[in-house]
């Protein structure tokens, strides 16, 4: 398979601060690809770099073998890279499936026409429901976002980034914050939303990596110290070290 994303030797400095330092990342097409490392790692910050939210200091970044180095955080979203909690924007008072019907006017260019007749408003209706159901929301469509459960909402943030339908998603740590029972109903549901795309994703649950991902980077001081499977990555003893006395809780 080829790589749908890679990066190569990208850097980020915030006034001389070395963020990210020469990062060559390349994702494979239809992988589910995990980006591990302590906090402070440079993690967001490779995203930010990925979806063009921040400009590189150096290197360059490629999407299905093009250039996208200069492109805006927008154009890259069209393209098919799309990372949760960026595009897609979760408002509580409104109800779920408003919630995702937000996102689909959005992919078709008519956020901007509340104005228009509600018939065509609902137009959307239909395909709002169908992502409502493949996150198991359906029967709360009509509740509001605020009355939901977190986990419930966090799998509304991945029907609204299914809205853009992505070829590539990037999840950051997608289930930071939820309750334990909560935590295989996301994994089922990552897994799901891989079928037929990318997914690079920041974990720090590293049996939710391993049950999940295909390829690990591990990413310590803004530097790619290590790249493997999992079994690889578990096995290395500089990947232990930079580790301890952080939150790896395995
Ligand atoms: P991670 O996601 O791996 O925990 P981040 O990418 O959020 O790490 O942050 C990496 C480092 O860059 C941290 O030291 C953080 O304080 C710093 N950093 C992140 N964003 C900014 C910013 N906008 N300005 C200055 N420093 C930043
Ligand atoms: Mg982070």
């Amino acid at each position: 398979m080829p790589n749908v994303l890679e990066a190569r030797r990208v850097s980020k400095n915030f006034g001389g601060f070395h963020a990210v330092k020469n990062v060559d990342l390349a994702v494979r097409e239809g992988s589910i690809h995990a980006l591990i490392g302590p906090n402070g790692a440079g993690k967001t910050t490779l995203f930010g770099l990925l979806t063009r939210f921040h400009s590189a200091s150096a290197g360059s970044i490629f999407l299905e073998g093009e250039d996208i180095t200069s492109l805006g955080p927008a154009e890259v979203a069209l393209r098919g890279l799309c990372r949760s909690f960026q595009i897609s924007s979760v408002f509580p008072g409104l109800s779920l499936r408003e919630n995702v019907r937000i996102a689909l006017q959005r992919r078709h260019g008519s956020s901007h026409q509340f104005w228009r007749p509600a018939r065509i408003l609902h137009r959307f209706d239909a395909e709002a429901d169908a992502l409502l159901e493949r996150v198991g929301l359906l029967p709360h469509a009509d509740r509001l976002c605020s009355e939901v459960s977190y986990g419930q909402r966090r799998a509304l943030e991945i029907a609204t980034t299914m809205a853009m339908d992505p070829k590539v998603l990037l999840l950051d740590e997608p289930i930071a914050g939820m309750a334990s029972g909560d935590i295989p109903v996301i994994v089922e549901l990552i897994r799901s939303v891989a079928r037929g795309r990318t997914v690079l994703m920041v974990e720090h649950n590293l049996s939710v990596v391993e049950s999940l991902c295909d390829k690990v980077t591990v990413l310590v001081r803004g530097e790619v110290m290590a790249e493997g499977s999992y079994a690889q990555i578990r096995d290395n003893a500089a990947v232990r070290e930079a580790y301890i006395g952080t939150d790896y809780d395995s």
